[in-house]
């Protein structure tokens, strides 16, 4: 009984040094969070309530889009109606676009240890929607993506050409002109949107591009393969792709991918 005695006291004490161990390494930031001072540049932001991850049937919000950046939830169609909120608070506020920043980040700094041979022939791959261009000024009026997707005012969207650049990626793309690493812009838009596409990124602040690679209007392949066979067509032709970077999973899936890849996130839409 004593032993027990004993045993129970040492289990308290133990608990007791957890909890204080918890209570040092567990304080509320007094410092300015970065979610207030990075003001969303890209779209003004429209006034949404509701909690910062709202609940799935049981799955919290953030779970689910941690799931569909990992591409362990594919072929989905729409955001769930629960998680608009959420989503929408994620895409405006300073989340997205700091996540979008890591990445990035990450790219630069890959970038610049590359030995290029300085043959001009290296290329970097870049999507352009979610990508170069950002149509958060469409999706946020059909519910970030929470609302079925309507291809003809999507396509009248494209068509206007006024998609501001997500600034991340701009960043990108000058830094590697520096560099002297040549982008290749392929996207899963028809040669349709060509024009419109094409004057919107120039308005942006993308020029001097090696090539704008658009997806035959008659064309019947999902995004994937239509892609990767655009990618092989630039290695047949001698180009060496050191880079890829793209929302979707299916802009850095499927051989050739690039030396590496970077994948932006995007929680409003699937493309296969
Ligand atoms: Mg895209």
């Amino acid at each position: 009984m004593a032993t027990a005695r004993l045993l129970l006291l040492l289990l308290l004490a133990s608990a007791a040094a957890s909890c204080s161990a918890w209570d040092i390494s567990i304080r509320v930031p007094t410092e300015r969070l970065e979610d207030e001072v990075v003001a969303p540049l890209i779209h003004a932001l429209r006034p949404l309530l509701g909690s910062g991850a709202g609940q799935l049937a049981g799955l919290p919000c953030d779970s689910w889009r941690l799931g569909v950046e990992a591409h362990n939830i594919i072929d989905w169609e729409t955001v769930p109606a629960k998680c608009e909120g959420y989503v929408g608070h994620y895409m405006l506020g300073g989340h997205y676009r700091r996540d979008s920043a890591v990445v990035v980040d990450e790219a630069v700094a890959y970038a610049e240890t590359l030995q290029l041979a300085g043959n001009g022939k290296e290329v970097w791959i870049f999507d352009v929607d979610e990508t170069t261009l950002s149509n958060l000024p469409y999706y946020a009026n059909y519910g970030f993506g929470a609302k079925p997707f309507n291809h003809t005012s999507f396509i009248n969207y494209a068509a206007e050409g006024t998609a501001p650049a997500l600034p991340e990626t701009l960043r990108l793309y000058q830094r590697l002109l520096e560099l002297g690493i040549k982008p290749v812009i392929l996207t899963g838009r028809r040669e349709y949107l060509r024009d419109a596409t094409e004057k919107n990124l120039r308005q942006q602040g993308y020029s001097m591009w090696e090539k704008l690679l658009l997806k035959p209007t008659s064309a019947l392949q999902a995004g994937a393969a239509f892609k990767s066979g655009e990618r092989q067509k630039l290695v047949d032709a001698g180009y060496a792709i050191v880079g890829n970077i793209g929302d979707q999973w299916s802009d850095i899936l499927g051989a050739p991918e690039g030396s590496r890849t970077f994948k932006l996130p995007d929680p409003m839409y699937y493309v296969s």
